[in-house]
Parts: C-alpha cells; structure tokens; sequence
C-alpha cells in the first residue's frame, strides 16, 4: 500500500492512502489549491481518489471539502453529526451518511469507522485495510480510550497524534480556557500520552509511525523527534509537518528503512511562514 501525509497540524489535515487500485483521502482540511498542489509534487492524480472520509467538522479537517468533492466529483463518508457540523450543503448523491463505528468497502479498500473522544459533535478514526495490511488515522483524541488502543495494537503503519508539550502548552500564551480545552480529555494529547499509549499498544507487526497533528504553537518538530527517537528500533519514524506533504511511502519499502524522516527537510522558512499564514490555526 502506499500513503502519505498531505497536510498534518493543528491548522490543516489532510491523509492519502492507496491500494494501487483504489484511493482515498482521510480529511482534507488545506484548501483545494494546495491539496492538488502537495498531491502533484507527490504525483498523485486527484482523480483516482474514490471517496473521502471526514473524522470531525473541525475547520482543519474540512477546509478544502467543499470545492474538492465537487470539482472531482468525489463521494464523501462522515458521520451525521460531524456533516450537521460542516454546517455544509454538498450534492446529495455524494453525501454518505455513516455511523462512527462503520465499516465501508470501497474497491478493495475496507475502511473501519473508530468512534473516538473529541469536543465535535459525532466524531471518528478510521482504519484503512487491504491485503492484510493495517493503516490507522488517529488525530484529534482527547482522550486514550480503548478504541485508540486497540487500532494502535492493530495497526501495521500508524499515523498518531502528537499534539502538544505539556510544558509550552502550560506556559505558553494560550488562555486558560484553550489550555483546558485542549487538555481536558476533549481536545488533543499530548507528546507524552502518544508515546505512553504507543509504547503500551504497540504491536511487533509495526512497520512505520508518522507522528501526526502538531500544535504551531505548542509543539515542535525537534521535541517530538526526542520524545520518540529513543524507541524506534525495529520501525521507521516520521514526523509530519505543516509546512510541507510527506513522502509518499509504500508498505513494502519501509520495513527496509531505519531513522527519521520529517516532512519540512526541503523547505525554507519562507514556504513555513506563508503555511502559517495561509492557515491560520482556527478550531483544532
Ligand atoms: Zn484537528
Ligand atoms: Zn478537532
């Protein structure tokens, strides 16, 4: 299989998994002008995605949905509260109502709908399956509940929020609100809680884990590279950044590699500040 970061971080989300015959899109929350322009650096054709799937209404899971599914005329699967809170009206031929816990084929894709803990009104994971192989979407927990570490001890390459430093998060400029927010068991998890569960749950079939969904404000790349670094033996490690897609990786090849890859290592602050700008980091 192979699969990609798009986008990743508290301003935009955006996950590319394949089969080689079938595609889809978990979220897409950078603009459509960005999402073809990461997908052609990438190499992927738009049109070969045969569906989206919408974890939560959030702004930065949402954001190029609209224009996209329209565009490429896409079917898209959310949840109904999640698609209440788009506050969205699509083409009803391409709205597919699921439940949290749904399993949907598409082509030989099977995608398994996880109901998680987040402040969104019906919101999911979801598991990407084929020939044996598990890739699992975690973002936006707020809490680790059982259904995150059953797919993390499932999942064969798993991308993994990573959210914040408890220390930036609590000495930072956010107000005391957003602070509580974020941390209060409906928002996100921290470095340290991704790394706790990770280690708990992990399974010895891991091939490959993309730490995911990094705060801008509370959270650097560097800080979570040294959170994980000293247990990736035996799996690669990424880190997803804002700024820039990740490679697009196969199954087949990872297992091969070792070290640390991130997504910005071509990118020039230049390109990183105009991402802050572009998307700004509205509700996570
Ligand atoms: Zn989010
Ligand atoms: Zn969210």
């Amino acid at each position: 299989m192979k699969y990609a970061a798009i986008a990743s971080g508290s301003n935009g989300n955006c996950y590319y998994i394949s089969n080689g015959d079938d595609a889809v899109l978990v979220d897409i929350g950078i603009n459509t002008k960005h999402v073809l322009l990461r997908m052609g650096n990438l190499g992927i054709d738009p049109c070969s995605i045969k569906a989206i799937f919408i974890t939560h209404e959030h702004t930065d899971h949402i954001r190029g949905l609209s224009v996209f599914c329209k565009r490429f005329q896409i079917p898209i699967y959310i949840t109904a509260g999640s698609y209440r809170g788009t506050r969205l009206h699509l083409p009803e031929h391409l709205v597919n109502i699921i439940t949290p816990d749904q399993l949907v084929e598409v082509g030989s894709l099977r995608i398994q709908g996880i109901p998680k803990t987040h402040d969104a009104h019906e919101p999911c994971s979801f598991m990407v399956s084929s020939g044996g192989i598990n890739i699992a979407v975690l973002t936006d927990l707020g809490c680790v509940c059982e259904n995150v570490k059953q797919a993390i001890a499932d999942a064969d390459i798993l991308m993994l929020e990573s959210n914040y430093d408890e220390d930036l998060l609590m000495n930072g400029r956010y107000s005391y609100y957003l602070k509580s927010r974020i941390s209060g068991g409906l928002g996100h998890i921290s470095n340290k809680a991704a790394l706790k569960v990770f280690l708990e749950c992990r399974s010895v079939k891991l091939r490959h884990l993309i730490l995911t969904h990094l705060s801008g404000e509370n959270n650097t790349v560097e800080i979570v590279e040294r959170t994980f670094a000293a247990h990736c033996d035996g799996f690669r490690l990424s880190v997803a950044t804002r700024y820039k897609e990740t490679a697009l990786f196969h199954t087949e090849e990872v297992v091969y590699t070792s070290g640390i890859t991130r997504s910005s290592e071509s990118v020039s602050m230049n390109s990183g500040t105009q991402a802050e700008i572009l998307f700004p980091e509205v509700r996570e």
